[in-house]
């Protein structure tokens, strides 16, 4: 059976050319990059050199990046890292668990937590995250791009306004990088998170941009490594692929490859609109990343639907990875507002750079069939056409 993957928000295959740039340093160039010889000045200049196609991506520059296991470490090390006992944090509550369970945590640190509300498009209001800021704020963390509806924050206003304030401001981008321009000097960050396996590298690594002088208190204790942001051996494969991903990445975005995964995107959304009624997308009206399509399928269970299109060769999702299986509604679609039972009939499908139009169109022969065929076994959707 022919199978598509449209869940690459989940994780994204790692492309030939980012494969083989890391192939080499997992038994031909092994060398630990702190080691003087030979060996490790080979893998350390493979590392510094993914450094810079990383700072290039992001606008930044090669000492400003940090090298991680991934984006739930990036998020902690930056909501741990630049805060303290005590003080004041503003975030939002569409947030990736990595960000939300880590400023949970922080409360227990006798910190003080705002979770800002978002509107029904899925928007933080910038004046909110203002009338947020006290004496005591010493971090707003706002996410780039949502994970389950791709809706962009406005981070250029909310990064004015935490630059007025003498607030730090840390946003998660590991759904945005690879997907829209990033300029870390136009949001006015002071630190921003990436993911590799976000962006056809591979799980395990990713990078935190940390603006130069901005102090950061390490997460992990050992050596000196990361000029001493992030202590234990590089993962010298994964931060190959880093950086092979992210000159890929910024190629593609130089070419307006953006435009076709948006064109792509745009006819699932709208053939699949076309033919499907009580389905409306969430997050519509709001900028969202060129991948990215969340739409709800009034009177179906979301969890039935992701199955039934398995079963046919369609991988899509409910939401975030972390919680599908889980039946709680999405933490960010009733923060939107919707109802809990069209939150519950929400499925996210996101495209990847390999996606192509003759699967779009395959998709788009599936979903209706599907959607169709556990309405008629619902009996909330009986319910609803009897009335
Ligand atoms: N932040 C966002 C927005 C995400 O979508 C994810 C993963 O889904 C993470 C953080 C966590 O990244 P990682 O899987 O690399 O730990």
């Amino acid at each position: 059976m022919r199978r598509i993957y449209l869940d690459n928000n989940a994780t994204t295959p790692v492309l030939p050319d980012v494969f083989e740039a890391m192939r080499p340093y997992f038994a031909e160039r092994f060398g630990n990059a702190s080691s003087i010889h030979q060996h490790g000045q080979e893998t350390r200049a493979a590392v510094e050199n993914a450094r810079e196609s990383v700072a290039a991506l992001l606008g930044a520059s090669a000492s400003e990046i940090v090298f991680t296991s991934g984006g739930t470490e990036g998020d902690n090390l930056a909501t741990a890292g630049l805060t303290a006992p005590g003080v004041h944090v503003i975030t939002s509550s569409i947030e990736h668990h990595a960000v939300l369970h880590a400023c949970k945590h922080l409360e227990n640190l006798a910190c003080d937590v705002t979770f800002l509300r978002v509107d029904g498009r899925g928007l933080v209001n910038p004046d909110d995250v203002r009338r947020a800021v006290r004496r005591n704020t010493k971090l707003i963390s706002i996410m780039m791009a949502n994970n389950e509806t791709g809706v962009v924050q406005p981070v250029e206003e909310i990064g004015k306004i935490a630059a007025e304030a003498g607030v730090l401001f840390h946003t998660d981008a590991v759904q945005a990088a690879g997907k829209v321009a990033i300029d870390v000097k136009r949001i006015g960050c002071r630190a921003l998170t990436i993911s590799g396996h976000k962006m056809h590298a591979p799980q395990g690594v990713g990078a935190l941009y940390l603006r130069k002088g901005t102090k950061l208190e390490p997460l992990f204790h050992g050596g000196r490594h990361e000029r001493s942001r992030r202590a234990g051996t590089e993962n010298v494969p994964g931060i190959v692929a880093l950086g092979k991903a992210a000159e890929v990445a910024k190629a593609g975005s130089d070419r307006g490859d953006d435009r076709k995964l948006a064109a792509l995107r745009d006819k699932l959304e709208r053939g699949i609109l076309a033919q499907v009624e009580d389905a409306g997308v969430n997050g519509e009206g709001a900028r969202r990343v060129p991948n990215t399509t969340n739409i709800h399928f009034d009177h179906i269970e979301a969890e039935s639907l992701v199955i039934a299109l398995d079963l046919k060769g369609l991988a899509v999702s409910t939401g975030s990875a972390c919680s599908s299986g889980a039946i709680e509604p999405s933490h960010v679609l009733v923060a939107m507002g919707l109802p809990p039972d069209r939150a519950r009939a929400s499925i996210r499908f996101s495209l990847g750079k390999q996606t192509t139009e003759e699967e779009i169109d395959l998709a788009l022969s599936l979903v209706p069939e599907c959607v169709a065929r556990l309405r008629e076994i619902s009996p909330r959707y009986t319910r609803a056409v009897s009335m």
